[in-house]
């Protein structure tokens, strides 16, 4: 894909952007301080095949959940992408080939972000204002894109480490609901895992019962205190 003339303007006023950044108010958000008892789960790297089953739990128990999305995978699955969003969930950008950022230059991170939005926009309609880095890593220089592009960086306050092969579903269950899972409280998963599927089974339930609810990130980041 060949960039727009705008990117190359942005690209070239990254020097300049990074020099301001110390001032900046600009940051990443691990959770969001709220009196509201709402919980966001977001779910990385998709769409994924095994998407569907979860979207299915989501309907039966009335939750709104966030999806980081790679720009080669919604390519890879448009209409899944289009019904994602068609059921009142959230997509993020997660980059396109899910690279680590310190490897790349400043153009090629860039582009990992612009690439993202072009397809997601193209496919769905719609544009995403929320990113997450792949492996959460950050440099100075995605965060200077990031803030141009007015892209919120979302990390978490609870993982479940679903990534890990050693973790098991009642490590899932374990991990998600401890005290560090409170109003505000923005959870990482992957829906390519069967064992966080499953895990879900029992966590939704057992955290709306204790009074919880599933809100999208941009619907959680709405309830923050003022
Ligand atoms: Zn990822």
């Amino acid at each position: 894909m060949k960039f727009p003339q705008t990117l190359i303007a942005t690209l070239s006023l990254l020097t300049a952007v990074s020099l301001q950044a110390n001032d900046s108010t600009f940051k990443r958000i691990k959770s969001v301080d709220t009196d509201q008892p709402l919980i966001a789960l977001t779910f990385d790297d998709g769409p994924n095949q095994l998407t569907p089953e979860y979207l299915k739990l989501f309907k039966e128990e009335d939750v709104k959940a966030t999806f980081f999305w790679k720009g080669k995978s919604v390519a890879s699955r448009p209409e899944l992408a289009k019904r994602i969003l068609a059921e009142g969930h959230e997509a993020g950008n997660h980059s396109y080939n899910h690279p680590h950022f310190n490897k790349l230059t400043d153009e090629e991170a860039l582009k990992e972000v612009m690439d993202t939005q072009a397809i997601i926009q193209e496919t769905t309609g719609y544009t995403p204002v929320l990113f997450r880095a792949p492996y959460i890593l950050y440099t100075p220089a995605l965060m200077s894109i990031l803030e141009e592009q007015q892209l919120q960086p979302i990390d978490c306050n609870v993982g479940v480490k679903d990534w890990d092969k050693s973790t098991t579903v009642e490590l899932i269950i374990e991990r998600a609901t401890t005290e560090k899972t409170k109003a505000g409280t923005i959870m990482l998963m992957h829906d390519w895992s069967p064992k966080s599927l499953e895990a879900l089974r029992t966590i939704i339930p057992q955290l709306k019962e204790q009074g919880y609810q599933f809100v999208t990130v941009s619907e959680l980041l709405k309830a923050q205190k003022s």
